[in-house]
Parts: structure tokens; C-alpha cells; sequence
């Protein structure tokens, strides 16, 4: 390394004044540049670059004191005021300092500052070396005998101001006044520096103190949160997620190998449905409370956990289409899973208590019902019909009628709550048969028909053969909700017409009826569990909602569907299918 050259004021007018040799002075102006400027590069804070300023400074002046006044943040206006004092000064130079910086300030196009805000902000940087002892007292002289003020820039824009000062007149040498410039020039530069690397350090401290919090708030959530990257590998998991994984005996750990390799190796089901739910959402499809049954053991409710995904867009891009992965929301329903049980076991229980005293009283009534027939039956031979109408026997029969029909609708109420807890628990238990669809579709309308006086239910089959293999009880179930809904909803079209039509493999049965109709903003819901649509037109019918969910899970048990064309105001029409055979892996196992 080159020994440090002095620079003093004297070898750089001589320096300059020497023209004889043109060529070794240039190389001593270089060599004395040069040395300059590696004291303000090797500055790594803004008292270092202080530092190398009095050093180089005092090479070529003799002075009492520098300064520096420097814009901190220009939106919000803060200045920082160094003072770095040759020798120890007295309040009054100070002061005096403090005056002639303000208005030298004003001149130059600094933001206006005041002596006293000077005052407040000046910071008294001594270097080290300097006596500030006893025996050192500070200077007597009070005033400033000269000055120099120096615009520090920094690509054109001012970023503070370079000031000399001494107690004696005419010091400051106007021949060094370029040479002072460029030393200012370096300094503005080592301090700019200076700045944006603190600043840049106080981003990453500040983002790094983000990055703690954020990762405190994921470790502290309840849910548990599972982030994968583009290729479906788990790199990231919380707390609550490993728990959550632990629980569901997949101790799953932050790994490259993607989720659907790892289920390709794993026994456990639900691996391969969290799989599929990360490739969907890798898809670009957010997923919303899926439920995964984490644990086949023989337990009456398993681990259930519901879980959430969503696509992890590439947040540089603005168009935001580039998918770096997938960020998953994880939540323990054991607890919901268990009550729901438990409440679908209870209405389960109930419902069977029901069932015995209701066929009790239906078996009495019917009983009643062909008594009174029957000895009605026999004084109608000798009575005018009209007559016949007035007698007491006549009223009674009417009442064990409209009892009868009630008791019927009790005992639907009841076998639906009980389907709903089968349906529920997938414990709808298929009877296949061999039987005629028209039959089944002839039965129930003459069902529906007599209930529904005002109504006229029309059947129109349109095919030869309607044989078909499927549960009888259960398919009569589903025509005889969609009926009863057909009527009931339809209070003022007295039309209801039923359409069986052949479609290849498959039957599809239609049933309309002219009624208050459902808006498409209910479509998918009216088939959800308890669902019934509140408006003021449905307002006025009784019901629980139970029918259209049991209908669905029937028709879909057999591998048919089921939907709904409807318009409000001015009817609906309920379509279901049903494979003429059931496909393979839907009959029981014999
Ligand atoms: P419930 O009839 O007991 O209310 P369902 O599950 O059978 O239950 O029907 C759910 C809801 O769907 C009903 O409450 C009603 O709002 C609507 N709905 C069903 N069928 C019809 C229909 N034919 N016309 C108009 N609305 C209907």
C-alpha cells in the first residue's frame, strides 16, 4: 500500500506553481486527489467521513472550527448540525457560529433554519485527540474573524453546507478555494453514502422485524396453515399444523418432495385427497372448508379437519397469473362433528319413539275408517245419497279422513328425519329391485292425487319399457317429495304434470307444475339440508326443508342427478335420472 502523502498548503502552491515539469505535477495533483479521496471511501459512518474532512482540511487551513449542516429528510424537513471544533471554543463562538450558518443557509437555498433550531440540533462532534481539559480553557475571542461556507452537492442537489470558521480576519485563502470545493464534493459524496446505507440498513432492520412479527402471528394462530410451493412441496407450516398433522399420525415436515408423491407412498386416504385439494388449488381454484377425515381409526367421529386453499399469486407481476404455490387454512371439526352426532342420534332416537304410537293410531283409524264404510255402506241402500251425506256416520268418516291424511304427513315428517340423520352418516342402505318406473310414477301421482283436490296431476310416459333396477321404496320417496312440493307450491296453477322419457342408459322423470317458482339465486341451495327459500312468496307454506336434500342423496346413490328449471311467478320443473341399471360398485356386495 502507497505510504499516506501529506497534504499541506504549501507542497500543493508549490505544487501548482511549478510549471517546469507539467507532467510530474499532474501526477502529484493525482497522487494528492487520490489520497484525498481514499480518506472519504474508507469512511463508514458519518463521524468517519467528519474525521477525514478535518484531517484533510487541516492539511490545508488553520482553523477553530467546521461544520456541517446536512438535510436529514427532505419531505419532512429535519436537518442534522455537526460542529467540529480544531481547538476548544467558548458559548459566545459558538453562538456566533450558529448566526452566520443561518444566514448563510438562506443564501445558498437551504430550507430556512433559524440560529436558535441550530442551536437545538447542533451536535458537538470532538475528535478525540482534542484536550478538553482543564488546562485547555477555551479560546477568549468571542467573534468570528473569517469564514467560508461551501454548498455540499450531490448530483446537483444540495444536501447541506460546509463551513469554516477562525477567531483571526483573511485566513481563508481564495487560491484554495477550488481545492476546498472538491474536498467538499468528496465529503457530500461520503455522506450521502453514508446516508443511504443507514437507511438501507434500517429497511432490512425494519423488514426483518415484519418478517418476526409475521412469523409470531403464524406460529400463534389456533388454525393451522400449510404453504406449499409450485410443485405442491410443503415449505412452510405452522404451529397449529403440525399439531393438526401429528394428531392426524402425518407428522408432514417442510420437504421438496411434492404432496402427491408423498401420498403415491403413503397408506393414509386423506393424504391423497389433501393432494388433490393442493393441485386444485395450484389450478388457480380456491377451495373453501373441504372436509378431510384425517383418521380411519374405529372411533364413532374421526379426526375431521376442514380445510381452505387458495392459489399464492406471484405478487411482482401485475397481472398477478403466475401461481408460485398454494396457501392452506387448516381447522379442527372433531368437536362440530361429534355434536352433530350427537344431535342427528337424538332426533334419530326420537323419531323411532314416534314412529311406534303413530302406527298405532294409523292402524286404529284405518280400522275405524272400514268400520264406518262399511255400515254406511249398508244404510245407503235404503237412504237417498243427499241423506246419507247428513248422517252423524257420514261426519265422523270425513274426520278419521282428515286424521288419516295427517297421520300420513306425520309419519312422512318422521321417516324424513330419520333418512336425514342415514343420509347424513351414509348409512342409506340401497334395497335393489326389478320394477316397472311407469308403476312407480302411476302410484304416486293417484297418491298425491288425493290429497290434492284442487290440482289436477297429469302422468304422460313416453316409452315402452321403463324396467329398471333400483330401490322401489326409495325412488317412490323421491317422486312423492318432488309431488308434494309441485302441489304445494302451486296453490293457484292447478296443473301438475309428471313426463317420464327414456334417454339412452338412463330414465328421466320431470315433474312441473305452474307454480310460485324459485328464483336461480337458490338453484344450489334448495337442495342443501334445511334449506327452504325465504321470500315473501314462500313465506305462507309449511315445511322444514328436508324433502329436495333427501331426494338428492337418493337419486345420487342410485348414480342419477338431479336439478331444477324455475322462473319465479311462473312455475318450476324438478328433473331427476336414473340409470336403467346400476353402474358397477353401486350395488352392494353380496
Ligand atoms: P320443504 O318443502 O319442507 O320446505 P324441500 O327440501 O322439499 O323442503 O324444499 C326446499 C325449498 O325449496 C322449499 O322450502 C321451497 O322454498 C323450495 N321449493 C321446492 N320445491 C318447490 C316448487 N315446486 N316450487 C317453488 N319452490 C319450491
Amino acid at each position: 500500500m502507497q505510504p499516506q502523502q501529506k497534504v499541506t498548503a504549501s507542497a500543493y502552491r508549490s505544487l501548482i506553481g511549478q510549471n517546469g515539469d507539467r507532467l510530474a505535477a499532474l501526477r502529484q495533483q493525482m497522487d494528492f486527489i487520490n489520497t484525498i479521496g481514499k480518506r472519504f471511501v474508507a469512511a463508514i459512518d458519518r463521524f468517519q467521513v467528519h474525521r477525514a474532512l478535518l484531517s484533510t482540511l487541516q492539511d490545508l487551513y488553520h482553523f477553530s472550527a467546521c461544520s456541517i449542516l446536512l438535510e436529514e429528510d427532505p419531505i419532512e424537513l429535519t436537518f442534522q448540525l455537526s460542529i467540529i471544533p480544531s481547538h476548544p471554543l467558548n458559548q459566545a463562538f459558538i453562538a456566533a457560529m450558529m448566526e452566520s450558518i443561518a444566514r448563510a443557509a438562506e443564501v445558498i437555498d437551504f430550507p430556512r433554519v433559524t440560529a436558535d433550531e441550530l442551536a437545538l440540533m447542533a451536535y458537538l462532534d470532538a475528535p478525540d485527540d482534542l484536550a478538553w481539559s482543564d488546562s485547555a480553557t477555551p479560546s477568549a475571542v468571542t467573534g468570528i474573524g473569517d469564514f467560508l461556507n461551501i454548498p455540499l452537492t450531490v448530483e446537483n442537489r444540495i444536501i447541506g453546507m460546509l463551513s469554516l470558521f477562525d477567531e483571526r480576519e483573511g485566513v481563508f485563502d481564495a487560491e484554495l478555494l477550488q481545492l476546498t470545493t472538491m474536498i467538499a464534493d468528496y465529503a457530500a459524496v461520503a455522506l450521502e453514502n453514508v446516508r443511504l446505507r443507514e437507511r438501507e440498513r434500517a429497511l432490512w432492520r425494519d423488514a426483518e422485524m415484519e418478517r418476526q412479527r409475521l412469523v409470531l402471528i403464524i406460529n400463534s394462530m389456533a388454525e393451522g396453515l400449510l404453504i406449499t410451493n409450485e410443485e405442491g412441496a410443503i415449505t412452510s407450516l405452522n404451529n397449529s399444523a403440525q399439531h393438526l398433522l401429528f394428531q392426524a399420525r402425518l407428522p408432514l415436515e417442510e420437504t421438496s418432495t411434492p404432496l402427491r408423491r408423498l401420498a403415491a407412498f403413503n397408506e393414509a386416504k386423506w393424504l391423497t385427497d389433501l393432494a388433490d385439494i393442493i393441485d386444485k388449488a395450484l389450478a388457480g381454484h380456491i377451495i373453501m372448508g373441504h372436509e378431510l377425515v384425517a383418521d380411519a381409526s374405529d372411533e364413532a367421529v374421526p379426526l375431521t379437519l376442514s380445510i381452505s386453499a387458495a392459489p399464492l399469486y406471484d405478487s411482482r407481476q401485475s397481472m398477478q397469473t403466475r401461481i408460485l404455490g398454494v396457501v392452506a387454512v387448516l381447522n379442527d371439526i372433531t368437536s362440530h362433528k361429534q355434536l352433530e352426532k350427537l344431535k342427528d342420534e337424538f332426533v334419530s332416537i326420537v323419531s323411532h319413539e314416534l314412529r311406534t304410537p303413530l302406527t298405532t293410531i294409523k292402524g286404529y283409524t284405518q280400522h275405524l275408517i272400514r268400520r264406518i264404510e262399511r255400515r254406511l255402506r249398508g244404510t245407503s241402500a235404503t237412504l237417498p245419497a243427499n241423506a246419507v251425506a247428513e248422517l252423524p256416520e257420514s261426519y265422523d268418516l270425513r274426520s278419521l279422513n282428515i286424521m288419516q291424511s295427517q297421520t300420513d304427513h306425520l309419519e312422512r315428517l318422521v321417516n324424513d328425519l330419520l333418512d336425514l340423520s342415514r343420509v347424513q352418516w351414509g348409512e342409506l342402505n340401497l334395497h335393489y329391485s326389478s320394477f316397472y318406473l311407469a308403476d312407480v310414477l302411476a302410484e304416486s301421482v293417484r297418491l298425491a292425487q288425493i290429497s290434492a283436490e284442487q290440482h289436477t296431476i297429469f302422468l304422460d310416459i313416453d316409452t315402452p319399457d321403463s324396467k329398471l333396477v333400483a330401490d322401489k321404496l326409495r325412488i317412490s320417496q323421491v317422486v312423492g317429495n318432488i309431488l308434494d312440493n309441485a302441489v304445494k307450491f302451486s296453490p293457484q296453477g292447478k296443473q301438475v304434470t309428471v313426463i317420464l322419457k327414456e334417454q339412452g342408459k338412463e330414465f328421466q322423470v320431470s315433474i312441473s307444475d305452474r307454480g310460485i317458482g324459485v328464483s336461480p339465486d337458490f338453484f344450489d341451495h334448495i337442495f342443501e339440508r334445511f334449506y327452504r327459500v325465504r321470500n315473501t312468496a314462500s313465506r305462507q307454506y309449511s315445511g322444514i326443508g328436508m324433502g329436495l336434500f333427501i331426494a338428492k342423496a337418493i337419486v345420487e346413490a342410485h348414480g342419477g342427478g338431479i336439478w331444477l328449471s324455475s322462473n319465479p311467478g311462473t312455475g318450476s320443473t324438478f328433473y331427476f335420472t336414473l340409470p336403467k341399471v346400476p353402474r358397477t360398485g353401486m350395488l352392494p356386495a353380496v
